[in-house]
């Protein structure tokens, strides 16, 4: 006998990567060249050179049991007090390092996050279009799992929408912004008011009801505000990854923030604490450790995606196509002409044009975009494009 659900899940296997192994299996055919493969938010831009620098450095002046060897479960010290001071000097934060619990990226930090936060019987919501790991992430966690309708055509947050849906039962709404599939950004506006109404609830049900914030994007804004949610509403928690900030997906570093200003702070940290332990968390990889202490002021450039994103946002929307103003991350959400973004997308992939339909993000009838690719396939996309919606 073996766990149905756990079978279940590694059988059926994402769309996303059934779509990128295709791509390959096409590029074997007709070369790389020509095909049009948007399907993966794999970053396109390299790491800064400082951070190839600074492994150099950290393995000639550091002994090597301390580079190779465990760390506290919670994380090195210097790392843990690089990012109070990083988060301290951008948003004035109140930030310390014994806030913070280091990770190999986002999908692990949520888990544990979930896992921390869920009792018997209590919901978590979600809001669409979202990223498909939350669902299985929360049910596996023990938490009813609730998607908030999207907001169209924009993708804010439809608010009378989260409100219809909070109950005594709510724990916790995850939030993601900038956001994977849609590129938007979160207003402080709609921001602030979604706090208001969680402290309203939360007091009316006698709990507090958390906000995670799911923040691998958060460096990745092209010219707009992306509001520090802590600073707005206090019982939020922060899962922060450098898969994309500095381009490190596979690398595996991040770390949850449990700010001391939420509600039973110490609390919801120890519980992440036991949460990351009972999944089988030693301790976060020690060399990327060692490497962020030294890094965690580092900035991406992101001129190249903001090519991209010009280049396909100004080029498709002429052709007709509608979407959301990609404001961030590295992603277009595009509605799918006709309405079927699978039919949509299965002419498209006849046509070698790799797109993925936004059924999985909690939201028919749009499909996904990744822009971490060349600028010069992205060019000979774009006829490919205008051929199918004329077709
Ligand atoms: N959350 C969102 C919204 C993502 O898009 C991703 C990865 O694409 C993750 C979490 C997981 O990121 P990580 O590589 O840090 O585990």
């Amino acid at each position: 006998m073996i766990n149905e659900k756990s079978y279940a899940l590694g059988a059926n296997r994402s769309c996303i990567r059934d779509l990128f192994e295709y791509g390959c299996q096409r590029a074997a055919i007709v070369g790389r060249e020509n095909v049009y493969d948007y399907s993966l938010g794999n970053p396109s831009i390299p790491s800064p050179k400082e951070v190839n620098e600074t492994i150099c450095a950290v393995l000639s002046d550091t002994d090597s049991l301390a580079v190779h060897g465990y760390t506290s479960a919670v994380g090195d010290f210097a790392m843990r007090s690089a990012i109070a001071d990083d988060l301290n000097e951008r948003y004035n934060a109140g930030a310390a390092p014994e806030d913070f619990f280091i990770m190999g990226g986002a999908a692990p930090e949520l888990v544990a996050v979930f896992r921390a936060l869920a009792v018997p019987g209590s919901e978590l919501l979600a809001v669409a279009p979202y990223f498909p790991e939350y669902k299985p992430f929360a049910e596996e966690a023990g938490f009813l799992f609730k998607v908030v309708p999207p907001d169209v055509p924009d993708f804010q947050i439809k608010l009378d929408a989260v409100e219809a849906m909070l109950t005594e039962k709510t724990q916790a709404i995850i939030l993601n912004s900038p956001n994977n599939p849609s590129g938007v950004v979160y207003t402080r506006e709609v921001l602030t008011e979604l706090a208001a109404l969680l402290e309203r609830k939360g007091k009316e049900y006698g709990h507090p009801i958390y906000i995670v914030s799911d923040e691998p994007y958060r460096e990745l804004a092209y010219g707009v505000e992306v509001p520090f949610l802590p600073l707005i509403y206090p019982n939020t928690i922060v899962c922060y990854s450098y898969s994309k900030s500095l381009s490190l997906p596979g690398e595996r570093i991040g770390y949850v923030y449990v700010p001391k200003a939420a509600a039973d702070s110490r609390t919801v940290y120890a519980a992440v604490a036991g949460a990351a332990r009972a999944c089988g968390h030693v301790c976060a990889p020690s060399l990327w450790q060692k490497v962020i202490a030294r890094c965690a002021k580092l900035r991406p450039d992101l001129a190249a995606y903001d090519i991209n994103r010009k280049t396909l946002y100004e080029g498709l929307t002429a052709m007709g196509y509608e979407m959301a103003k990609p404001d961030g991350a590295f992603y277009l959400f595009i509605k799918a002409p006709g309405g079927d973004a699978n039919a949509f997308s299965e002419k498209a992939k006849q046509k070698d044009l790799l797109l993925v339909p936004g059924d999985g993000f909690g939201c028919p009838g749009y499909f996904r975009i990744c822009y971490c690719v060349s600028l010069e396939m992205i060019r000979k996309s774009l006829p490919v494009f205008k051929a199918l919606i004329e077709e």
